[in-house]
């Protein structure tokens, strides 16, 4: 057992100090993030917003221990990060479901890996999937489903274990505009009622602003975080709060950083 000391004893649910990751490639090392600095809070929901390139993937890969640091320090819980962390939920653009398993049978596979879901576990998938709106179809196929639908499946699957820390990696992107609104709501919502420390990757503004406490942003490559900015909008959060002015004005000042870095045009 990890003995903390007053060195690794910190606020953070989530600490990351200094880190870089660089990886081996045939052309030579790629450094995909350089001298990141990163508190998340418990219960805190965090968006980290940049261009595609900038490492938010390898960030989220970092912290769910898939990808080893290069340098710096990592702490979950404050203990250094070594593998995969106990009760970790991760999401990401591909719904990864199995095709040839049921949705329930989906949403109980990491159960499923080890022994039998018992009776209270199937009872709780099946309350993930009526809460996502997905009762009835608890014995279809993904292939059956919209993606909408698949991806409300893998988010029922990443919330069966009841993580501490959930991890989404651009969830949403590959949906179509409508159906990533009313997903942001769920979320929104799911999030207020179960308060997961959440670490949420996407390329959308707005869709960062309305789902967090904390907006990152990250430059282009090689990744580094050029400001945090807190969201201090009220919650519960429902779409109509993307017309207030307040939003707006979160929406613009992290729009004009990144025009002022030349990432996007305004
Ligand atoms: P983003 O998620 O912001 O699009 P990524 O984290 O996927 O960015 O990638 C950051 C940089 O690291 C890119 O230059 C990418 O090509 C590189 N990269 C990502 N994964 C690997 C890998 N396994 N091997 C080599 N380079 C990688």
């Amino acid at each position: 057992m990890t003995v903390l000391s007053p060195a690794n004893v910190t606020d953070a649910f989530v600490s990351l100090r200094g880190v870089g990751k660089t990886y081996a490639s045939p052309r030579g090392p790629v450094a995909a993030l350089v001298d990141i600095d990163l508190d998340i809070k418990r219960q805190e929901f965090v968006s980290v917003v940049g261009p595609s390139g900038c490492g938010k993937s390898t960030l989220l890969k970092l912290v769910a221990g898939l990808e080893s640091i290069s340098c710096g320090r990592a702490l979950i819980a404050g203990q250094p990060l070594d593998g995969p962390p106990d009760r970790l939920g991760v999401v990401f653009q591909r719904d990864v479901l199995l095709d040839w398993r049921s949705i329930l049978d989906n949403v109980l596979l990491s159960i499923d890996f080890r022994r039998t879901p018992n009776k209270q576990e199937r009872g709780r998938a099946r309350d993930l999937l009526q809460r996502f709106g997905l009762s009835g179809f608890e014995h279809r196929y993904p292939w059956e489903l919209s993606g909408g639908m698949r991806q409300r499946a893998s988010i029922c699957r990443a919330l069966l274990a009841d993580p501490e820390l959930l991890l989404m990696d651009e969830p949403f992107g590959a949906l179509d505009a409508m159906t990533r609104d009313d997903l942001n709501v769920e979320l929104a919502q799911i999030w207020q009622d179960t308060r997961k420390t959440l670490l949420f990757i996407t390329h959308s503004i707005v869709e960062a602003v309305f789902l967090s406490d904390r907006v990152v942003m990250m430059g282009k490559a090689p990744g580094r975080i050029v400001e945090t900015i807190a969201i201090d909008l009220p919650r519960p959060r429902r779409l109509a709060i993307r017309d207030s002015a307040e939003f707006a004005a979160y929406v613009h000042r992290i729009r004009h950083h990144f025009a002022e870095l030349g990432i996007v045009k305004e």
